[in-house]
C-alpha cells in the first residue's frame, strides 16, 4: 500500500464511518465475524494475555496486546461510565498493527467505532453456537453506544428481527429504537428489565455501571434462554446475580481474563467454564439441549481487536479510505539518525523567543 517507509496508513473516525457505510453496517458485521471466527479457529496460535488495566476511581485504561507470529495488534481503550454525563464516550480506543518481521507499524486505526462492531461481532457468532434455534426476539438492556450495534449484529448472523429495549433512561431507549427503524426490527420499548425478558429468547446485557449491579435476578431468566452478557467487563463491574451463574453453561473468551473481570468473578476459581475457541473448533459443546441456559460471558478479548484491525487493513486497497500519517523516522543512512534532524534545521522557521 505505501512504499515509502516512513508512512502509515491512518483510519481517522471520519473514514472509518465511511468504510463502514461504504461497505454496508451488515455486511460489514458479517465480514467482520468471518475474521473473527477464523481467528478463534486458530487460537493456539496467538501469542495471549489478560489485558493490562490500570484502574482509577471512575474507570480504567487498558492495553489489549496479541499476536499471531506474522501480525502484532494492541488496542487502547478505556472504559469511564461517568464520561457521558459531560459529553464523552464511555468508551473509547484507537489499536495498531504491526509487522513481527520488522517491528513496523501497518496500520494505525480508531477503534471507538470499531469496538461496538466487533463485540457485537462477537457476540453474535457466540450466539451462533449457543443460543436457541431459530431464536428471533432479543432482550437489550442498556440502550447506550453499544446497543445499536448488537442489534443489527443479530439480525446480520441470526435472522433476529423482534426487539423488546429497556434502560434507566426511557430517552436511550426512544434513541436506540429510533436509530433502529430502517432495519426492519418490530421493536418493543419496556418499562423494566422484567418486562424487557419477558418471551426473549436471547437476552443481551449491555449496562455501564461501576459496580456490582443485578440488572438480572435469578427468577427473570427462564431456561432455555441465551444471555449475552456484555456490560460486566472489569473486576467489581457485573451485571447478573449469581444465581443465574450457578444455573447456567458458561462460555468465554480467555478464561485467566474472565475470572477477573466478567461475571465469573462471582464463582470460585474453579468454577467449570468453557472456552468459546473449544466450541468453534468441534473439541467442546456448545448448546446440548433446548432447555439448557447458555451464558456468553463477554469481556472482549485482543484476538477480536486483531482480527478487526486485520479486516480494515484488507479493505484500505481498494476503498483507499485512509490518510497517510508521517509515523517513523526514515533517515536515508538508517544508523544516521542525528544527521537527519540537522538536515532538517533548514527548513525549521525561527521562533520568536
Ligand atoms: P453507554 O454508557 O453508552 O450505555 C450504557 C447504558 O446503560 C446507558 O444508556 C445507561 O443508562 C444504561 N444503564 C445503566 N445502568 C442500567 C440499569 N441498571 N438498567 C438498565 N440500563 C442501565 O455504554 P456502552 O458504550 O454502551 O457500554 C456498555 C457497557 O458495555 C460498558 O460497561 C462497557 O464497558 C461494556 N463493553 C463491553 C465490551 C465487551 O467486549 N464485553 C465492549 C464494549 C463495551
Amino acid at each position: 500500500m505505501n512504499a515509502k517507509l516512513n508512512i502509515v496508513p491512518f483510519v481517522s473516525v471520519e473514514n472509518m464511518m465511511k468504510l463502514v457505510l461504504t461497505i454496508g453496517i451488515e455486511r460489514f458485521i458479517v465480514e467482520l465475524a468471518a475474521y473473527i471466527e477464523e481467528d478463534f479457529r486458530r487460537w493456539e496460535l496467538f501469542d495471549k494475555t489478560s489485558r493490562i488495566a490500570s484502574h482509577s476511581t471512575d474507570g480504567v485504561i487498558e492495553l489489549m496486546p496479541t499476536s499471531d507470529g506474522q501480525l502484532y495488534g494492541f488496542k487502547y481503550v478505556n472504559g469511564h461510565p461517568k464520561n457521558t454525563r459531560d459529553g464523552r464516550q464511555t468508551v473509547t480506543a484507537f489499536g495498531v498493527l504491526a509487522d513481527v518481521g520488522n517491528g513496523y507499524p501497518k496500520l494505525l486505526s480508531e477503534m471507538t467505532i470499531l469496538t461496538a462492531l466487533r463485540t457485537a461481532a462477537t457476540s453474535a457468532v457466540a450466539a451462533k453456537y449457543l443460543a436457541p434455534v431459530n431464536a428471533k426476539s432479543m432482550a437489550i438492556i442498556g440502550n447506550g453506544a453499544q446497543s445499536e450495534f448488537q442489534a443489527i449484529a443479530f439480525k446480520a448472523l441470526l435472522g433476529v428481527n423482534s426487539l423488546r429495549l429497556y434502560d434507566i433512561d426511557p430517552d436511550a431507549s426512544i434513541r436506540c429504537a429510533k436509530n433502529l427503524a430502517k432495519f426492519g426490527f418490530a421493536i418493543e420499548i419496556c418499562g423494566s428489565a422484567q418486562e424487557a425478558v419477558e418471551g426473549a429468547e436471547i437476552i443481551t446485557t449491555v449496562t455501564a455501571d461501576k459496580r456490582s449491579a443485578t440488572i438480572l435476578t435469578d427468577n427473570m431468566v427462564g431456561s432455555g434462554v441465551h444471555i449475552n452478557a456484555v456490560g460486566g467487563d472489569c473486576p467489581g463491574k457485573t451485571e447478573l446475580h449469581k444465581d443465574i451463574l450457578l444455573r447456567s453453561s458458561i462460555f468465554v473468551e480467555y478464561p485467566p481474563q474472565t475470572r477477573i473481570e466478567g461475571e465469573s468473578q462471582q464463582l470460585s476459581a474453579d468454577h467449570p467454564l468453557v472456552e468459546l475457541w473449544q466450541v468453534m473448533t468441534g473439541k467442546a459443546e456448545g448448546r446440548t439441549s433446548a432447555k439448557q441456559i447458555t451464558l456468553f460471558d463477554s469481556v472482549g478479548f485482543a484476538t477480536e481487536d486483531f482480527s478487526a484491525l486485520r479486516y480494515v487493513r484488507d479493505q484500505l486497497q481498494r476503498t483507499g479510505l485512509y490518510d497517510e500519517l508521517d509515523l517513523l523516522a526514515d533517515p536515508d543512512e538508517p544508523r544516521d539518525l542525528f544527521g537527519m534532524l540537522l538536515r532538517a534545521e533548514k527548513n525549521v522557521g525561527i521562533i520568536p523567543n
